[in-house]
């Protein structure tokens, strides 16, 4: 690769990086990222470290949280965290709001939580419950309504819906 050639590749490769920092804001960076995190099964740890190397790589990275759990902070605080509701493991049914309560399946009665021998001796002693399934999921409205917070997102939506 000649020197001219090295220069426009590196010239669009920095095009590249600041087109992507202002048209994809940091919120919506770190739901993306937080989604393949549990999607994924990433470890609180490796994302981590991938914060770390943005952070060393880009410049802009350097406004990302230090952390995994400061960005689960961030999240939370903007309605963007992942939820988690028990669901049966034969996957009739979730335990959700009027079912919410129950012990066992509303169609299989396949008990909600594991039961081991050392609680069935100890029945009486309360013991932290550990559900057969648990299914993680993210709400959708709050990510929309982030998404139309920025007004230059807003306006390309109108377009899109009027044309
Ligand atoms: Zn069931």
């Amino acid at each position: 690769m000649s020197p001219e050639q090295l220069c426009k590749e590196i010239s669009q490769f920095d095009t590249l990086i600041v087109r992507s920092s202002t048209e994809v804001s940091r919120e919506l960076f770190l739901a993306t990222t937080g989604r393949l995190k549990t999607l994924s099964g990433w470890t609180d740890k490796s994302f981590t470290m991938l914060l770390e190397l943005l952070k060393e790589a880009f410049p802009e990275g350097d406004t990302l949280p230090k952390s995994f759990y400061a960005t689960r902070v961030l999240l939370k605080d903007l309605g963007l965290d992942h939820h988690k509701v028990d669901a049966c493991p034969k996957d009739c049914s979730l335990y959700w709001k009027d079912t919410g309560d129950r012990d066992n399946c509303i169609v299989c009665h396949h008990p909600r939580y594991k039961q081991f021998e050392k609680e069935k001796i100890e029945a009486k002693k309360k013991q932290k419950k550990i559900p057969h399934k648990i299914v993680r999921f993210f709400p959708l409205i709050p990510s929309l309504q982030r998404l139309f917070m920025t007004a230059e997102t807003a306006s390309l939506m109108n377009w899109h819906a009027a044309g």
